[in-house]
């Protein structure tokens, strides 16, 4: 869609998108809903991360401990997670391919030099249910990875790790994204900020002219200040650690998003019944259920108490479809 400066319906511009970054402009939104979608982007979307080591063997100068929580930190393709259930829904016993990736590291270093183990060494061994599911993300020019451990001569390392699905609300691990950028006021016109400075703000801080043009150009100063004034446009900057593309995490935030504001509408119209096939368990923490680990009992959320009301729904809203469409409120919004 046309970016249209001057109002209307919401509508997006992107700036620029590749592999690593997504930075676009939102249109006639408000800054609540606005900071909401930027806060999902960051906390509620599901990815894959190690959460489990069976430590084997581990005789590196690293206490198993510090070598687990590395490997927990390491950025695993997430592409298709979604096929993939949470761990405290499934029926298996610890994990199974319906639920988890499983990954070995076994290294021995033999020779006088030095051994590098890096993130490539991590060998995925279970079925996942696509080739890019797990893999370890790697962008450096050598190929390699993050490095997890230095190992001598006769030192060795055999870690099983199992990766499960997860949100970063839960652990920062399963964060999608590294950073994301959030701007609504480049030129300070609602003057938001209050700028430090020791001798002139105008010197003291550095401009950036491009979303300011594009924000409607910088303040008039003769201008009286509109106090009913509010931000109508958005700049994001979504930065990704690997996992998930850039524009994957936009939709998955949306829909994530849709599927928060599902239910509260549903909790605030009281209008329950599980028939709408609705699966709300997206962006749940995987600790935060309290007794809703028995697979069958629909998903549940701290704040609702025992089952859900929308049932368990089986992955329909991973099939494409959104669940907030599906409300009888959809077609009026
Ligand atoms: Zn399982």
């Amino acid at each position: 869609m046309d970016y249209d400066p001057e109002g209307g319906a919401i509508n997006v511009r992107f700036l620029q998108a590749d592999k690593q970054r997504a930075n676009f402009i939102v249109q006639n939104f408000n800054l609540e809903t606005a900071n909401s979608l930027r806060r999902v982007m960051l906390a509620e979307i599901p990815t894959l991360a190690i959460d489990v080591v069976e430590v084997l063997d581990n005789t590196s100068v690293l206490a198993d401990e510090f070598v687990c929580h590395r490997l927990g930190l390491i950025p695993l393709s997430s592409v298709g997670v979604n096929d993939l259930i949470y761990s405290r829904d499934c029926d298996c016993e610890g994990h199974c391919d319906q639920c988890s990736v499983v990954l070995t590291l076994n290294a021995k270093c033999t020779g006088s030099e030095i051994m590098k183990v890096y993130a490539r060494d991590l060998v995925i061994e279970s079925n996942p249910p696509n080739d890019d599911l797990g893999r370890p993300v790697i962008t450096d020019a050598e190929g390699t990875g993050s490095c997890i451990v230095k190992l001598r001569r006769g030192q060795a390392i055999h870690m099983r790790c199992i990766a499960k699905k997860g949100i970063a609300k839960e652990h920062a691990k399963w964060a999608p994204s590294a950073a994301i950028g959030f701007e609504y006021d480049p030129a300070n016109k609602l003057h938001h900020l209050d700028y430090w400075f020791e001798e002139s703000a105008e010197k003291e801080w550095p401009k950036d002219e491009e979303r300011i043009n594009l924000d409607g150009g910088p303040a008039n100063p003769d201008e009286p200040f509109n106090y009913d004034a509010v931000p109508t446009r958005f700049f994001y900057d979504v930065e990704t650690v690997g996992g998930l593309e850039p524009d994957a995490i936009v939709t998955e935030g949306i829909k994530t998003l849709q599927t928060k504001l599902a239910s509260i509408i549903n909790e605030l119209s009281g209008s329950g019944g599980g028939a709408d096939g609705m699966d709300l368990g997206g962006a749940q923490s995987p600790t935060m259920n309290g007794a809703g680990y028995g697979g069958d009992a629909g998903y549940t959320t701290p704040g609702y108490g025992g089952a859900s009301q929308w049932g368990d729904a089986g992955g329909a809203a991973q099939g494409g479809t959104t669940p907030y469409g599906a409300t009888p409120y959809g077609q009026n919004w």
